[in-house]
């Protein structure tokens, strides 16, 4: 191993993370690949806890340390109190937060039901919003600087029918990811967006399912396949560190090319 990947692999030691929706998926493989980087890692979750739970039993037989809190991302009192509950267990601010959690179910304009549409805003926006805002509270008064990684989408920036919720809530996320970029800059703190494009996680069951779906997606990536969660954890892991200390208030895309729209010709 060289002098540089070993600084890699443990680029995060020291550092006191949260991943929300952190038990599946992207946020699970983020929790995994920050905590071998040597991170303290508040595993967020909602619902049924085991996943949760496992995902810190494997960091803490790798030697490393994590917590599983159990909170809804959307509503302000649990986020608050996950926020403080961090700074206790893990002796100090969290000073770098991944707002992972994110849902999606389709509905044309005209089918829309307001709570529906809540939902998804709540949890993709509001919910980022809310743990950004207790995770910047926390570095601005303890004066350390640190970083906050949204995970967007490629539907910050492509249009997708039945899903105008999730579209407004990623779109919604970059010019936010932008402004705070803007006011947290000062305090040494950085904001990026991970803009994914269709990845081997739950929330595609439906692709994973159907090989003749999957293989219409595909059709629409010029690399030829969907990603893998690692792979999203992985430029997560170096936007967080201090290699990517110039990058923020930007989108970096990890996509397969989706986003050069293979069939526009
Ligand atoms: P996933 O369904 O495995 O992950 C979403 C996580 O969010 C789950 O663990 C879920 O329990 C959690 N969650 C839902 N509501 C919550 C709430 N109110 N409070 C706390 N946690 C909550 O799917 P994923 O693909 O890993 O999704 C992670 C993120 O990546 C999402 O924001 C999603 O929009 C984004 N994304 C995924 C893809 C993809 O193709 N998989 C593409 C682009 C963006």
């Amino acid at each position: 191993m060289t002098a540089e990947q070993h600084a890699a692999t443990r680029r995060h030691a020291g550092r006191r993370a949260l991943v929300t929706g952190g038990a599946t998926g992207i946020g699970r493989s983020t929790v995994g690949r920050l905590g071998a980087e040597g991170a303290a890692v508040v595993v967020n979750y909602i619902g049924d806890p085991a996943p949760a739970e496992e995902a810190v039993s494997e960091l803490d037989e790798a030697g490393g340390k994590a917590i599983a809190v159990q909170a809804d991302v959307s509503n302000e009192e649990q986020v608050v109190s996950m926020f403080s509950r961090a700074r206790e267990e893990l002796g100090g601010p969290i000073d770098l937060l991944v707002n992972n959690a994110g849902i999606e179910k389709p509905f044309l304009l005209v089918d829309m039901p307001l709570e529906e549409w809540n939902k998804v805003i709540g949890v993709n926006l509001t919910g980022a919003f809310l743990c950004a805002r207790e995770a910047a509270r926390g570095m601005i008064d303890a004066g350390v600087p640190g970083a906050i990684v949204n995970i967007s989408s490629v539907h910050e920036q492509i249009a997708w029918e039945q899903f105008g919720h999730y579209c407004a809530s990623k779109g919604g996320m970059k010019l936010w990811a932008g402004t705070i970029a803007k006011e947290l800059a000062p305090h040494k703190i950085r904001v990026v967006n991970v803009a994914p494009g269709a990845i081997l996680t739950p929330i595609n069951r439906d692709l994973i399912e159907h090989p003749e779906k999957r293989a219409e997606v595909e059709e629409e990536i010029p690399w030829g396949r969907m990603g893998k969660p690692e792979e999203i954890a992985a430029t997560v892991a170096w936007l967080a560190g201090p290699e990517a200390e110039y990058v923020t208030g930007t989108t970096i895309f990890v996509d397969g090319g989706m986003t050069q729209y293979p069939h526009f010709h």
